[in-house]
């Protein structure tokens, strides 16, 4: 047998840009309380249990998927009042969305521009598909910086725009108005990002017959469907048909299509989940606010951004008590000392703020100590 050749390492065969990534990092969290990665903390009703247990015990899973969906995205256009003529494309995941749109565009030299900090996908996926990243800062207080906005897509022609709305990790909505004016400015396409649509005020969705440049995207993950892995893109067929030769034809398996299409059956009770969790994050704003040493950014999503001191310190103490939340401490210079905390259930954001609160103290008298 021939021996393999020496020189199919790793290091020789695969892109100089793909060996200086970092795999993106889940953290374990098994026995913790999970406040990291923006999930809905909420069950569903028993009832409604065990009708996707019959949907499921009676699925052809011997069976490819309907390669279209064309029942799920049905559903799907029932609770998104989408603008006529408009349709959707679904994903594995927005993230594959993501992965999808720049795949068709990544042309040698292709740019896609995003802001910073903001969702850190649009960044690892312009290094995967080979497209220039340009990163454009957003202010102080992590608004749109609309001139520098505006120079930076006068300056590299961006095939793609990406704009989080509500932003994550800072969880703002931007100025519709800033949007609008960079929509119009965009020489490709515009790609408003809503992960977080149900738990925000407003959205481009109305407005996708006004631009022919503009694409909305959604993911259902947040509403409580992260498990299932589904998004999707809604825009003109004019683009949407085009990206659907790349899509891979079974992106959405049978079991996914089948229990996301009976959810949204009952979409009244995710909702009614997310309007309780606009609520309890009011009240997490509110005991952040209240909390010496810490300062909370407002939020439009299902997480609450907030800065401290000692992060490392703080973040570390919230671990030794049981709490996971996301540290960006280290992640973007705009976020030295941040943490950004899930909206959960009540007694768990009961919990997260007792141990934060403890947590703090016990930086606070360690830096003393030290
Ligand atoms: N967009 C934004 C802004 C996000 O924060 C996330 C998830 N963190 C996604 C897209 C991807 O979500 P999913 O792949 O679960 O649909």
């Amino acid at each position: 047998m021939p021996s393999p050749s020496p020189s199919a390492t790793p290091e020789r065969l695969i892109r100089r840009e793909v060996l200086a990534l970092h795999a993106y990092h889940v953290p374990p969290a098994s026995g913790m309380i999970k406040l990291d990665a923006m999930e809905n903390p909420y069950s569903l009703p028993p009832q409604l249990c065990d009708e996707i247990a019959r949907v499921v015990a009676e699925a052809a899973i011997n069976r490819y998927p309907d390669a279209g969906a064309h029942s799920l995205k049905e559903k799907i256009r029932a609770v998104t009042a989408l603008p006529p003529n408009m349709d959707v494309l679904l994903g594995n995941g927005s993230d594959e969305i993501i992965q999808l749109l720049a795949m068709a565009v990544a042309q040698p030299g292709a740019v896609l521009l995003s802001v910073e900090p903001s969702f850190v996908m649009y960044k690892m996926i312009a290094t995967f598909t080979g497209m220039n990243y340009v990163g454009v800062p957003l202010t102080e207080d992590f608004a749109l910086d609309l001139p520098a906005m505006l120079a930076a897509i006068r300056q590299h022609r961006p095939a793609l725009v990406f704009l989080a709305y509500p932003n994550n990790p800072t969880g703002n909505l931007f100025d519709a108005d800033a949007i609008a004016q960079i929509i119009a400015a965009a020489p490709g396409l515009v790609v408003v990002d809503e992960a977080y649509y149900a738990f925000a005020s407003d959205s481009f969705i109305p407005q996708l017959a006004r631009y022919s440049n503009l694409l909305v995207m959604r993911t259902f993950s947040k509403l409580g469907m992260a498990g299932l892995r589904l998004g999707f893109l809604a825009g003109s067929t004019a683009w949407l048909g085009q990206m659907e030769k790349l899509r891979l034809p079974y992106n959405v398996g049978v079991l996914p299509q089948l229990v996301a299409e009976k959810l949204l059956q009952h979409h009244d009770v995710l909702l009614q989940q997310a309007a309780q969790i606009r609520e309890d994050r009011a009240w997490l704003f509110e005991r952040l606010v209240g909390t010496v040493d810490a300062h909370a950014y407002a939020s439009e999503a299902n997480f609450i951004l907030f800065r401290v001191n000692h992060a490392d310190k703080v973040f570390e103490g919230l671990k030794q008590r049981g709490i996971l939340i996301k540290k960006l401490h280290g992640a973007h210079p705009a976020l030295a000392d941040c943490l950004r905390v899930t909206v959960g259930a009540p007694a768990e954001n009961e919990a997260f703020i007792r141990a934060l609160q403890e947590s703090i103290h016990q930086s606070v008298q360690g830096i003393n100590h030290a």
